[in-house]
């Protein structure tokens, strides 16, 4: 017996900094505009990085993005014929960690393609929870790494460095920066924060 076929699904993006997360996510969302389907992307508000409503890649490309506080502001600013949902960053959102999934759960039940990419761990090495769960009930993780920055192995961590130290285990989870405040490492290069 065959099951009436679907587009709802999720699709997770994760990794540390630097391994190319969003440039993963804009190369889906060409696709989807290669295939003439709407899409709708959105992107935290605390991500002052670069300009507001857009998503961009450290190297410069950008997708149109609309900005929002939290997850539970996503479902009301789709439009109508909307087909394909993205969410980067989405561990800057500040919601109960099980929100994400109850959003996307939702979406992915209406047959939308729900594509969430964003940090599995933070800078102490310990996952993101929405994100974690997130990943429990995709369909899809792509799991990316980054080059090490002290010895060139893969890289799954974000060391967070001030003054060139790593950060206290108490700074604050959330800290948006560049270069000047992280850098990929691998298990063995990682300092653990104290
Ligand atoms: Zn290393």
């Amino acid at each position: 017996m065959t099951r009436p076929s679907s587009s709802g699904r999720i699709e997770v993006i994760c990794g540390c900094m630097f391994s190319g997360k969003t440039e993963e996510l804009i190369r889906r969302l060409n696709h989807v505009r290669l295939a003439r389907q709407h899409l709708v992307a959105f992107t935290p508000r605390r991500d002052t990085r670069y300009r507001l409503g857009n998503l961009v890649s450290h190297n410069g490309i950008s997708v149109e993005a609309r900005v929002v506080d939290s997850i539970w502001d996503v479902p009301s600013n789709l439009d109508r014929d909307t087909e394909v949902v993205a969410i980067d960053e989405l561990h800057l959102l500040d919601d109960p960690p099980d929100a994400a999934v109850e959003v996307c759960q939702e979406l992915a039940d209406r047959d939308l393609r729900v594509i969430v990419a964003g940090l599995d761990q933070d800078f102490r090495a310990r996952p993101f929870p929405a994100m974690a769960r997130l990943m429990a009930v995709a369909e899809q993780v792509d799991k990316l790494f980054a080059i090490c920055v002290r010895c060139g192995a893969y890289a799954t961590r974000s060391q967070r460095l001030i003054d060139g130290r790593p950060a206290p285990a108490d700074a604050p989870v959330i800290a948006v920066g560049g270069l000047e405040l992280y850098e990929a490492r691998c298990r063995a290069c990682y300092e653990p924060a104290r």
